[in-house]
């Protein structure tokens, strides 16, 4: 290729995409470069779940706000479909009801809602009612966040590739590694390429391209473990699910002072889910299967080993909470995130012409294009 690109971003999952997009909105001109013939990284193996509630307040919680609005807008114009909206999060420890309490009270608690056990009867004025659906006879309460919509990626991701091709004038480059970066000049599997700013968005691949420039980062690898199981004919979620260990994992609810009472229960009930990792998010599809998950195991490497046991956790899981009668797994699969105790995403600053993008916790769906923003935000005025 002859023309030079203003900016080149490695890397074509949702923060390499975030980036195009938001380079575009500014007048760059963007080249993509993606390794693989399309997405098969994390950003096509995740739930779809685009969060708000639960992320972590402060920087995370605003890009994700921010990113869920640039989604909603994107998913119209790339004829992205919204399968559900909301999520609700049964408490079944009176100690996770004071942590959903404690959240209302925050900012991040705008517009949400907890209904007590008692209030159960006014769960019908909701489009799917959830007492139809989930097994709420073990709950003290349920906590609902409007925010949450889900997306189903490994549709989602190609889509808004191709919408970025064809409508906002990105160009891509598939098949083709980027192996090095000198200045503007950089040499790729297929030839050279040119460029005046290049953005690095590697994703898991933490032993390629942005090794160098990553060695001070405390970055580990965290593998998780999902599941698409078929249930009974005409099940309908009322949204996304998930069960009160997340409200003692997620940090915008795990940080509260509240969350200590919380999380001392969970380590006292819950050990094989706490040493896995394992907390349930549930989402559907399109054709009533659901998406299951996750587990959490930490490492140097992407474990690429997954363990029946961990899948049975989760499924034991999820029968306790849906009220379900059918339940077949029809696919397994692993995904993998580079993840830090430090932060939940970074930009490195390597030089005037070159940084690296990395989400550094389980949360790049929803904040890439918060992400991106911030990074353009300050790029292009230094
Ligand atoms: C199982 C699972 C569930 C998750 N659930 C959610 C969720 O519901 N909500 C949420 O917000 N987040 C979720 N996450 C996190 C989210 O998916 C990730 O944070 C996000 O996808 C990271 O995007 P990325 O673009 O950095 O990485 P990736 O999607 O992995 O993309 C990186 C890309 O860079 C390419 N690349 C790397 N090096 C080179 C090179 N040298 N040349 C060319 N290409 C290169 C790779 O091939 C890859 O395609 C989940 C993650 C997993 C694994």
């Amino acid at each position: 290729m002859e023309k030079k690109y203003d900016l080149l971003i490695v890397g074509a999952g949702i923060v390499g995409m975030a980036h195009a997009y938001e380079a575009r909105q500014r007048g760059l001109s963007v080249l993509v470069v993606e390794q693989n013939d399309r997405c098969v990284g994390a950003s096509i193996r995740n739930f779809g779940f685009i969060t708000v509630s639960g992320q972590r307040a402060g920087d995370t919680w605003r890009r994700a706000a921010y990113s869920a609005q640039v989604w909603k807008n994107l998913a119209q114009l790339a004829s992205i479909k919204v399968l559900h909206q909301g999520t609700w999060i049964l408490c079944e420890r009176p100690e996770a009801a004071e942590v959903a309490k404690a959240f209302l009270k925050t900012e991040m608690g705008k517009d949400c809602q907890y209904v007590a056990k008692a209030d159960y009867s006014k769960l019908d004025q909701f489009e799917v009612n959830p007492a139809l659906s989930l097994n709420l006879e073990n709950s003290v309460g349920l906590l609902y966040s409007p925010h949450e919509f889900r997306v189903e990626s490994r549709e989602a991701i190609p889509q808004l590739a191709q919408y970025l091709e064809k409508k906002r004038g990105v160009d891509f480059c598939w098949n083709t590694a980027v192996l090095s970066i000198e200045g503007s000049q950089i040499k790729t599997s297929q030839g050279h390429l040119s460029a005046d700013k290049v953005v690095i968005c590697p994703g898991a691949s933490l032993t390629g391209i942005a090794k160098p420039y990553l060695h001070h980062r405390p970055l580990k690898l965290c593998t998780l473990q999902m599941l698409r199981v078929k249930v009974d004919e005409g099940y309908r979620l009322p949204g996304s699910v998930m069960t009160d260990n997340s409200l003692a994992r997620y940090l915008g609810w795990a940080n509260l002072p509240e969350a200590a009472a919380l999380k001392e229960r969970i380590a006292k009930e819950m050990p094989d889910y706490l040493k896995e990792g394992i907390h349930l998010i549930v989402v559907q599809s399109e054709d009533g299967t659901l998406v299951v998950g996750d587990s959490h195991r930490y490492g140097a490497y992407e474990d690429v080993f997954a363990s029946e046991k961990t899948d049975q956790l989760i499924l034991d899981l999820l029968r306790q909470v849906l009220n379900i009668k059918a339940l077949n797994v029809v696919e397994r699969w692993t995904g993998v995130y580079p993840s830090s105790d430090a932060y939940d995403a970074f930009i490195e600053k390597v030089s005037p012409q070159l940084r690296v993008a990395v989400v550094s916790s389980g949360t790049g769906a929803s904040t890439a294009f918060g992400l991106a923003k911030d990074n353009f935000d300050e790029w292009l005025t230094t």
